[in-house]
């Protein structure tokens, strides 16, 4: 793979992110995960690493793009944010700096 296939691959990603979110938004939830499992295939297929925004508002059980307060409960708990998804799967992450998403 050459450093151009994986910029567009990155490119691709983000495009898919921004269509997700837009799509959840919308109240558009199923086209909102499709666009959530091509995004998770790019990366997989070009092992480029998704975006922190993405991994964070993803549901990795159901695919689904959370919105927090709509279709997922976030919560703190012990210096960890926890991310309930309406399916029921809870994500936890430590609790850091969402402005740190410029990899
Ligand atoms: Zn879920």
């Amino acid at each position: 793979m050459t450093p151009s296939d994986e910029r567009i691959a990155r490119e691709r990603i983000e495009r898919l992110d921004a269509l997700a979110r837009r799509a959840a938004t919308a109240g558009h939830e199923d086209r909102a995960r499709k666009y959530v499992r091509l995004a998770r295939r790019l990366g997989e297929r070009n092992r480029v690493a998704l975006p922190r925004r993405f991994e964070r508002f993803t549901c990795d059980a159901c695919d689904a793009y959370l919105r927090p307060g709509r279709t997922a409960r976030v919560r703190l708990r012990d210096g960890h944010v926890v991310v309930t998804c309406d399916c029921g799967t809870q994500a936890r992450y430590p609790y850091d700096s969402p402005d740190e998403d410029c990899s």
